[in-house]
């Protein structure tokens, strides 16, 4: 994240006996996040040396981090006007967020600066290998951006699925950590809603808003639909029945489509006959799929009793049989669908916000 100094600090520390000590405590604690890699701090320039004048050169890591922030001003501006999410340290009464030209800006109160909001930023994801994945769809995007250099810092924290909605009440209530929270969308056909997991997130930042957490839901089914075809084909190369699977699944690999088909879950026949917009979409898309109990055979009056598959689940964990792949491969750009690339997009823009740690450029100094 980063981290700006807002110009009311200046009002601040001259208002009052002691007040300066209070802006120092708070700047040694942004120093201490600089330093240990888990976010940014920007000030314009003016402003830093008008606090550098008022705390004096000789206040330690206070100090310090202003001369940095003056010295590599022409290095962290550009990212800082760049990214669409911020929070701005200064003199206010109360936490709030405003959107400014586009970006997000969390006021943040001084006084409620502490340690436990300068930690890493936490990614809650359903799974905690998510938050890895998430990463690596980030960097391989901002690779190939102005933003590239810039590297991420987060501290992944497992929701566990459908309790994910829970953990981040629980994160929001009973800690001072920035938070993101992703979670699968769960639409499995054009014109379904969101699944109930992304629906309890979504109403918890309604009912419930935090300035400093903030949720995101994927612009696909699941996690695994972000995945790009090739690591499926890699993973599988030597087993038959993989590739054989494969082939069923290459089938719907394409724009608009390929986003909600649920890779974790079987189709059974059973699934098709009815008039949801599930079945009615996934009927047309697998008509010619020659599988089925015959109908109004008793082995399809339900759902658990059909076994026959329209279409077989891809893998009980595609992502577990993925992750090693990505993460031994260098990185590099990879080959999307266009409405996926988007997603990515997406996340990379919004872990970009939330966990913009150190750039190439101000790392060391
Ligand atoms: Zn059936």
């Amino acid at each position: 994240m980063i981290f700006q100094l807002d110009e009311s600090l200046v009002r601040f520390a001259r208002a009052g006996k002691g007040n300066v000590e209070v802006l120092i405590s708070v700047l040694e604690l942004l120093a201490m996040a600089v330093r240990e890699g888990n976010h940014l701090v920007f000030a314009e320039m003016k402003l830093a040396s008008e606090i550098l004048l008022i705390v004096g050169r000789n206040s330690g890591s206070a100090s310090s981090l202003l001369l940095r922030l003056i010295n590599q001003y022409p290095k962290v501006a550009g990212l800082a006007y760049g990214i669409k999410l911020r929070v701005l340290v200064g003199d206010f009464d109360k936490a709030a967020t405003k959107t400014v030209e586009g970006v997000r800006v969390i006021e943040y109160p001084l006084g409620l600066v502490n340690s436990g909001l300068l930690q890493k930023s936490l990614v809650l994801v359903e799974n905690l290998t998510d938050a890895d994945f998430y990463k690596w769809v980030a960097n391989v995007v901002l690779m190939e951006t102005e933003f590239r250099g810039v590297s991420l810092a987060l501290e992944g924290y497992p929701g566990g699925g459908n309790t994910t909605a829970e953990a981040y009440d629980n994160l929001k209530e009973n800690t001072s950590r920035l938070c993101l929270c992703i979670v699968d969308s769960d639409i499995r056909a054009p014109l379904l809603g969101p699944g109930d997991t992304a629906k309890k997130v979504l109403k918890s930042d309604r009912d419930r808003p935090v300035v400093r957490a903030g949720s995101h839901v994927i612009g696909a089914c699941s996690i695994e639909n972000l995945i790009p075809f090739f690591f499926f084909e890699e993973a599988w190369r030597y087993d038959p029945n993989y590739s054989s699977k494969l082939s069923l699944y290459k089938v719907h690999y394409r724009e608009g489509h390929w986003k909600y088909l649920q890779l974790k879950k079987n189709i059974s026949c059973f699934e098709l006959r009815g008039a949801s917009a599930f079945s009615v979409y996934w009927a047309g898309a697998l008509v010619s799929v020659d599988v089925g109990c015959l109908l109004d055979a008793p082995s399809c009056e339900q759902k658990a009793a059909c076994k026959e598959y329209k279409l077989p689940l891809l893998s009980g964990s595609p992502l577990g049989a993925t992750l090693p792949l990505i993460k031994a491969q260098s990185l590099q750009s990879q080959v999307l669908l266009p409405d996926i690339r988007l997603a990515w997009e997406n996340i990379a823009e919004e872990l970009l916000g939330w966990c913009c740690a150190t750039t190439s450029h101000t790392a060391g100094i």
